[in-house]
């Protein structure tokens, strides 16, 4: 073990109970306990676009994800790292993950160019010309101070055999060099396994990652347009060979069904933009679907979004007035319906928990996907 490896102790995951597929479990970090499975709210620029932290404690959430290519370019890592890291920064002393700025990077298109050394890109900001490598993706997520923080690696188009077998390779090789580059010894690396939609080049994929002695391994490159059929035969696949006893993360996964299909096949992390990007689009997540809240149906409705959801939005303010804000332009609308967009997918991650816990997790999760008229209540 060398001195960048993750200190024995500050980062630990253990297994509490399984049912079939689906894990619960409790993860360590330096800012505290994470019970899984979890949803991570996603704040890209340091914050959870129109909650305040004390908001995101109350709904419940454990754990944020912020985003390194965001912060890098604006207001830059050192200026994070002057004040204190990222937890003081933004004042969210619970854990916090980066991701690597690949991801973002990869979706410039004609902005960027690849080379096995790394990436050029032009700021989508103000078009100045930019690099990152996997060493200073490393260098900037140990400036930002996150509890754990992603290799670098390559997120391309699902379908194609050819270029996704070289973008893993590179991949790959990335993540020795992130493995090498990292010098703080408390925070946890974690390796992401790529290979599109082809279970051969994913399972090859694994079996590389997993090969490090790292503290977790995520699931790169799904929810990117590839059919369902293949997103959750690939999470077997991957799930089936890496470690059991260390988190599993699937990264950008974050509707109702998704997580429940997700959490079955194993997975016991994920990030998703979608509850406050819909929610900004006056769009609330329901366990049967999406409600558009600024259609006129609602105009007099005076039940909340969900009779069977317990978060403040869904306690205190109905339909009607919701979609007055909506109409009338007021802030407070993305607000509510962030709180409650979030919360639907805190709770469903602490339910399956429990069920888990209990063994029950096949019929908690079928209640989840129930019509909410016929949801028991109290
Ligand atoms: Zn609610």
């Amino acid at each position: 073990m060398t001195n960048s490896a993750t200190e024995p102790g500050i980062f630990e995951f253990h297994l509490e109970a399984c049912d079939n597929g689906a894990r619960a479990g409790v993860l360590r970090t330096p800012h505290g306990l994470v019970e899984t499975p979890v949803f991570m709210p996603v704040g890209t620029k340091a914050t959870v676009k129109s909650l305040t932290p004390a908001q995101l404690e109350e709904i419940g959430v454990q754990i944020l994800l912020s985003n390194t290519y965001h912060l890098f370019l604006r207001p830059g890592a050192d200026v994070v790292q002057s004040l204190g890291g990222l937890h003081q920064f933004m004042h969210w002393e619970k854990p916090i993950l980066t991701d690597s700025g690949g991801y973002q990077v990869f979706s410039l298109g004609a902005l960027r160019k690849i080379s096995d050394e790394g990436v050029t890109f032009k700021s989508h900001i103000d078009g100045s010309l930019h690099e990152f490598t996997p060493e200073s993706a490393i260098r900037i997520q140990e400036s930002l101070g996150a509890d754990i923080i992603m290799a670098f690696d390559e997120c391309p188009a699902p379908d194609e055999h050819e270029y996704n077998e070289t973008a893993m390779n590179r991949t790959h090789q990335w993540l020795t060099r992130c493995v090498q580059a990292k010098s703080r010894s408390d925070q946890a690396l974690f390796g992401i396994v790529q290979g599109g939609i082809f279970q051969d080049l994913r399972a090859k994929s694994a079996e590389f990652i997993s090969s490090f002695d790292l503290p977790g391994y995520a699931i790169g490159g799904l929810s990117v347009g590839e059919s369902r059929a293949n997103m959750l035969s690939t999470i077997e696949t991957v799930n089936q060979i890496l470690p059991a006893e260390k988190p599993r993360y699937l990264m950008g996964v974050g509707t109702v069904p998704d997580l429940i299909e997700g959490i079955k096949r194993g997975v016991d992390m994920f990030d998703c933009v979608l509850p406050t990007r819909l929610a900004r689009h006056h769009s609330a997540l329901t366990r049967t679907g999406r409600i558009n809240l600024s259609n006129a149906e609602h105009t007099f409705s005076s039940t909340p979004i969900d009779e069977a959801c317990t978060c403040y939005t869904c306690r205190n303010f109905s339909r009607a007035y919701l979609r007055h804000l909506i109409t009338a332009k007021e802030m407070l609308s993305a607000t509510l319906i962030s709180i409650h967009n979030i919360t639907t997918l805190v709770q469903l991650a602490k339910d399956l928990r429990q069920s888990i816990m209990n063994r029950t997790f096949d019929a908690a999760s079928r209640k989840w996907l129930q019509p909410i008229s016929h949801v028991e209540k109290g």
